[in-house]
């Protein structure tokens, strides 16, 4: 399988969208795009189906360690509600702090849970300062430009409030707004990049400069974090997905009753009551097939017989699959078996079955040896038989 490890090269992802006819070329004067790739490619999926296929090719590629540069552009009206943070500070936002930032705009915007994802720190635009990046998605909240607007400015004074001067400019600067506005928003994993002329004595040119920087999970906080399941690349690429698919036909004619609403009453009405903030009616976003362990003498097993220090302590969730077979457990610890040591962001988890506890890592860092890290599958440590036996 062709999997792209720099710029330039084609990848299995790229190659599934050629192949289905889902690229446009850069000149394609319609505007329908559902996403765009860094070096000016331009992507339209007509179906629900596609994006849906969309979503697992793109989780799959970037679980095989692909280099992924796409940027997802928002659904219209309606979108699931996102925010950036494009800080600058002295010193970098910790994981903690970047939690912290997600908590609180989760209780300011009043709405459903909230998925947290980190970047690598980066170099600010007047040293020594540096640059934080975070995005917050919440995947069973739909809103509008006008509502998600609203959630940032009354995130932006919570934050000025719970972390005041943390941040060069404060916290209005900091929540940009062009995510909400115009710009797309750079998906979980995927790597910046920039084209950078190179023109010079009437020769002109672009190179397309890989900056690396891809966003990932940290956690999932706010009210019923426990309903958005993020253990798979999958489940974290739906969860944080902006975009409320539907067909190509559907689009045009949501778009053409917004053209035409000044003129009819009940269209009127619709466009006056699109949402602000709501939850949709099913609360659970795609995925699931697990549920979260509260027994007492199962988490305390796991922690104590299965993790063990200085991952026990660190252990903030565990899941069961429907089956009864599998058991995940969430930690915040960064001792990464792959890397041999810490990650600055990325947090471990461990898959537990009967053969053993394997542990699994959230790093996006194809340098990690001997294999990237978002691919590792540690070898299952065998359990005790007295947790074996409280386990199942
Ligand atoms: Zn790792």
């Amino acid at each position: 399988m062709a999997v792209a490890r720099g710029p330039g090269e084609w990848g299995q992802l790229r190659r599934w969208l050629h192949d289905n006819g889902h690229v446009a070329g850069r000149d394609d004067p319609s505007c329908d795009d559902t996403h765009r790739l860094f070096d000016g490619g331009r992507i339209r999926l007509r179906t629900a189906d596609a994006e849906e296929e969309f979503l697992r090719r793109y989780a799959s590629a970037w679980a095989d360690g692909e280099w992924l540069y796409v940027i997802e552009m928002r659904t219209a009206p309606l979108f699931r509600l996102v925010m950036e943070v494009d800080a600058e500070s002295a010193t970098c936002l910790s994981d903690d702090e970047a939690e912290m930032v997600g908590r609180t705009c989760c209780e300011a915007a009043g709405v459903g849970p909230c998925v947290v994802l980190v970047a690598p720190p980066k170099d600010g635009s007047r040293p020594p300062l540096v640059g934080s990046g975070v995005h917050m998605h919440w995947p069973t909240t739909q809103t509008d430009v006008a509502g998600a607007l609203r959630a940032r400015s009354l995130c932006a004074a919570a934050l000025d409030l719970a972390m005041p001067v943390r941040v060069v400019g404060g916290w209005d600067r900091a929540l940009d707004p062009c995510v909400l506005t115009s710009n797309g928003i750079r998906m979980v994993g995927s790597r910046k990049a920039e084209m950078v002329g190179e023109g010079g004595g009437g020769v002109s040119g672009e190179r397309f400069v890989d900056r690396g920087r891809p966003y990932a999970f940290l956690a999932v906080v706010g009210p019923d974090a426990d309903s958005v399941p993020c253990i798979t690349p999958h489940d974290i690429v739906c969860a944080t997905s902006v975009r409320i698919p539907c067909d190509a036909a559907m689009r045009q004619q949501s778009s053409m009753r917004q053209q035409s609403s000044m003129r009819q009453e009940d269209n009127m009405q619709r466009v006056s009551n699109a949402p602000r903030l709501q939850s949709p009616t099913s609360p659970s976003p795609r995925g699931g097939g697990w549920q979260d362990v509260r027994d007492e003498a199962v988490l305390g097993a796991v922690r104590q017989l299965v993790l063990r220090e200085p991952h026990a302590s660190a252990m903030h969730r565990l899941s069961r699959s429907l089956d009864g077979s599998t058991y995940v457990a969430m930690t915040h610890s960064h001792l990464c078996r792959n890397k041999g040591g810490k990650h600055r962001h990325a947090s471990v988890y461990f898959v537990i079955t009967r053969a053993g506890s394997s542990q699994r890592c959230f790093a996006h860092d194809p340098s990690a040896s001997p294999v990237p890290c978002s691919v590792y599958r540690g070898p299952p440590d065998p359990l005790p038989p007295q947790a074996s036996r409280i386990l199942w």
